[in-house]
């Protein structure tokens, strides 16, 4: 499928606009987030119709707290990521080239992931709803990359009368933002930590995911996620501004998760410690009504 969101350069080349990268792309190679692809000048999403995971979840296992609990939801993710958290719980789906070095993206999407339209995505998520099912969450990898396939899935949705979920990183640009939020009934934004030198570690800025935030929490329902990691994002202080900020600029009915860390891919830390995360709900009690820990 033709990407939306990219303008054509000489030479063939090609500058994304879906996120705040903007990875302008040589024809043959990929952008930073593995599958949107410049073949011969026009850039291509390689996983429009391909899953690589799908599940019939709990909500709360989004985590979303505060919409609709006690039901299911219906879960797809595919492949890719625009972010490279060195300790990724899911890097085998989010990272394929480091799951796969040195194989061509096309190939690895068609190895690793199975066809399934936006029609038939409905179709199923209509035949769980006697198993308490709302809707669609687009998950497990980051779902902003998966643009073409979310857009056409979430309209499809509404008008059967299905409800969409994003999990999301918040690094995506304003305009294809604000283009997919009138059909996304809820949102859980994962903010990383609360410095440009958290981001930077990761491969991305925090101001764009503070922006979708605020954006977003004018437009649907929004959960924040921080998930703290040993030596990475676990300060007092650091903390303390996130609260604040979610306090003072989305509002203190948001409700704000606390995740717990477990080793994983490049990260070997020991997992944080309880005493951290209930450092976490102390401070975030403070100023915030709704605060959870998560991964306890
Ligand atoms: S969506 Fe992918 S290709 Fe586009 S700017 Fe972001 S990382 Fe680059």
């Amino acid at each position: 499928m033709e990407a939306k969101f990219y303008e054509k350069r000489p030479d063939k080349k090609v500058k994304c606009l879906l996120c705040p990268h903007g990875c302008v792309i040589s024809s043959g190679k990929v952008g930073i987030c593995s599958i949107r692809k410049n073949i011969d000048g026009t850039l291509i999403a390689l996983t429009y119709g391909r899953i690589s995971s799908c599940s019939l979840d709990p909500i709360e296992k989004k985590p979303l707290y505060h919409f609709y609990p006690g039901k299911m939801i219906l879960s797809l993710g595919t492949i890719g990521c625009n972010f490279a958290c060195p300790f990724c719980q899911n890097w085998q789906i989010s990272q394929p080239r480091e799951a796969f070095p040195g194989e061509d993206m096309e190939e690895v999407v068609s190895k690793v992931t199975d066809s399934l339209t936006p029609k038939q995505a409905i179709d199923l998520a209509l035949t769980y709803r006697q198993n308490g099912n709302i809707g669609l969450a687009y998950t497990y990898n980051e779902p902003f990359i998966w643009y073409e396939y979310v857009y056409e899935t979430v309209k499809l949705a509404h008008k059967n009368g299905l409800k969409n979920v994003l999990v999301t990183n918040g690094y995506v640009n304003e305009a294809p933002l604000r283009k997919l939020l009138p059909y996304i009934d809820a949102i859980n934004i994962d903010i990383k930590g609360f410095s440009d030198e958290v981001y930077k570690k990761l491969g991305g800025r925090l101001a764009p995911v503070l922006k979708t935030v605020e954006i977003a929490s004018k437009d649907c329902h929004v959960e924040l996620t921080n998930l703290i990691v040993p030596k990475l994002n676990d300060s007092r202080e650091e903390i303390e501004n996130l609260v604040d900020w979610v306090a003072t600029k989305v509002g203190r009915e948001t409700p704000l998760h606390f995740s717990r860390y477990f080793p994983n891919f490049k990260y070997a830390e020991p997992p944080t410690s309880p005493k951290t995360l209930k450092m976490a709900e102390e401070i975030g009690l403070t100023k915030l009504k709704h605060v959870h820990l998560g991964n306890v």
